[in-house]
């Protein structure tokens, strides 16, 4: 699936102009003024309920089991269509396109918690890790030379470029088609903006609170609230001291819902080559012995 690759970057960051750099935050900004305002005029119904609880779950799946664990991390091997797919979905939970959201990934564990980490809650603020760096402008294009392996499939570029924020319309759109006015602001608009938050705590929460079981050498923490509301990306610790492997969850009761889809998948045939830790690593570098 992943052969030897040409050296392929990304373009260069454009020139951003004063007037660019304001106006990037608005779209952000407007969608969270109309996530807070409209649910009041907009009555909830059963349907809206649960389109926004199962497109919360099903893109968190987009973002932490393919963004993460299959374009930033490579822990498991699929189809070229199925990438395409998982990739499509990743997209509908509008946090751009894959090569963006690994490339910066792959950045953040090439210098966590240092200077260079995009988004560290111990070097800069915890606002400037949970949202600040994502509406900034110096985040606008993908880290150059990080994600190769990937940005070779032009469908992927596509989705990194012009189709960006075509899934997640045309995902809106259905939501409208499928229950008015409620399912577009509550099945997609509230459970966009819920989701954006989910995400982005695994960047601020997990590297300021819980507990530490591998002695890494950054600040990253397990964080089991986290991981609840992340389906399992919350054992950040965990992550961090073994970023190669499909699962988060080492202990049977640290829930990991994204591995438990990824197995499934395997199950069906869908995808392979799924990455276990190995004892010797889960044993390595212990804090903890005991949990
Ligand atoms: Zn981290
Ligand atoms: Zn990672």
């Amino acid at each position: 699936m992943l052969p030897a690759l040409p050296n392929i970057t990304l373009p260069p960051a454009p020139n951003v102009s004063r007037i660019q750099r304001v106006l990037k935050p608005v779209p952000f900004i407007l969608l969270h003024v109309a996530a807070v305002v409209a649910p009041f005029f907009v009555p909830l119904t059963w349907t809206s309920a649960a389109l926004c609880v199962g497109l919360y779950v099903a893109r968190m799946f987009g973002i932490t089991g393919v963004y993460h664990r299959y374009f930033a991390h490579r822990t498991y091997k699929t189809s070229r269509w199925f990438q395409f797919v998982l990739a499509w979905l990743g997209c509908s939970a509008m946090q751009k396109g894959p090569l963006w959201w690994a490339g910066h990934h792959r950045h953040h564990h090439k210098h966590s918690d240092q200077d260079e980490d995009p988004h560290s809650p111990i070097k800069k603020s915890v606002w400037w890790a949970h949202v600040g760096w994502v509406i900034s402008s110096k985040s606008r294009n993908a880290p150059k030379d990080t994600m190769q392996d990937f940005a070779r499939f032009p469908e992927l570029r596509a989705l990194d470029s012009y189709l960006t924020w075509v899934p997640g319309l045309l995902l809106a759109a259905a939501c409208y088609a499928i229950d008015g006015m409620s399912g577009l602001v509550w099945g997609f608009l509230v459970s966009t903006i819920l989701l954006y938050h989910g995400t982005f705590l695994v960047n601020s929460a997990c590297h300021l609170f819980g507990t530490r079981r591998y002695n890494t050498t950054d600040h990253s923490k397990n964080c089991w609230w986290a991981a609840i509301l992340t389906l399992g990306e919350g054992w950040h610790n965990n992550h961090h001291h073994y970023q190669s492997c499909a699962r988060q969850g080492f202990k049977w009761w640290e829930v990991d819902v994204s591995y438990y889809v990824i197995r499934t998948l395997g199950f069906v045939g869908l995808v392979w080559d799924i990455r276990e830790p190995t004892p010797k690593a889960l044993a390595k570098n212990l804090i903890q012995k005991t949990v």
